[in-house]
């Protein structure tokens, strides 16, 4: 617990000038509190380096955060979990999203984890609070391509992938 505690303590001090996307523009540590939640109350989970890497899931994608830090102050699985879930940012954003889907399978049961709760999180705001700009359209792709990612690692928890196709059924109308 007190791992999970230091974790979203370097992880709001990371974010801390970072928004969500929504059109209050939430404070960005709410997402990866969300995932961790989502994991332990909802999946049953209570592996701490998932619940320590879900917190840290976007530190590095989003922030300055190396994996030499996180490997100093949570260790090297907990780094390698995270790793496992960052996006190579040098890539063009529409092939950085079929390798998501391409990669989801061979990723460890752990990094599994942490994707599936941040599909389903990301699910859910886009009903709940959807970035502001976005057309039907786009959330509906939104939509299509989490299943994608999803899909690909069904298998290892049943709970939060009936989770995840709750939060899919709230899939919006085509306008
Ligand atoms: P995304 O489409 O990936 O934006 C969604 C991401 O933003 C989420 O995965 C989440 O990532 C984060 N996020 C922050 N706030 C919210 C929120 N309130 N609700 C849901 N997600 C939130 O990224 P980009 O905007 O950079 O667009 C890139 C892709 O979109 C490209 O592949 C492009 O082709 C496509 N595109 C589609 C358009 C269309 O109209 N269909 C128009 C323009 C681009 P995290 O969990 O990591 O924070
Ligand atoms: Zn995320």
């Amino acid at each position: 617990m007190n791992r999970v505690i230091r974790a979203t303590a370097f992880a709001a001090q990371k974010h801390r000038n970072q928004r969500r996307k929504d059109a209050e523009a939430s404070p960005y540590i709410n997402h990866p509190i969300a995932l961790a939640d989502v994991l332990a109350n909802e999946g049953g989970m209570d592996d701490e380096a998932v619940l320590v890497a879900a917190i840290l899931h976007d530190t590095i994608e989003d922030t300055e955060t190396s994996m030499d830090e996180l490997i100093a102050h949570f260790g090297e699985e907990v780094a390698g979990i995270v790793a496992e879930v960052t996006d190579d940012k040098s890539l063009p954003k529409a092939e950085r999203k079929r390798r998501q889907v391409e990669h989801a399978a061979h990723i460890s049961e752990k990094a599994k984890l942490v994707k599936l709760a941040d599909k389903i999180c990301n699910l859910r705001d886009i009903a709940a609070c959807p970035p502001a700009d976005w057309p039907v359209q786009r959330k509906r792709e939104y939509f299509d391509w989490a299943k994608a990612v999803v899909d690909g690692l069904r298998g290892v928890s049943p709970v939060l992938e009936a989770v995840f196709d709750e939060a899919h059924a709230a899939k919006p109308h085509a306008g």
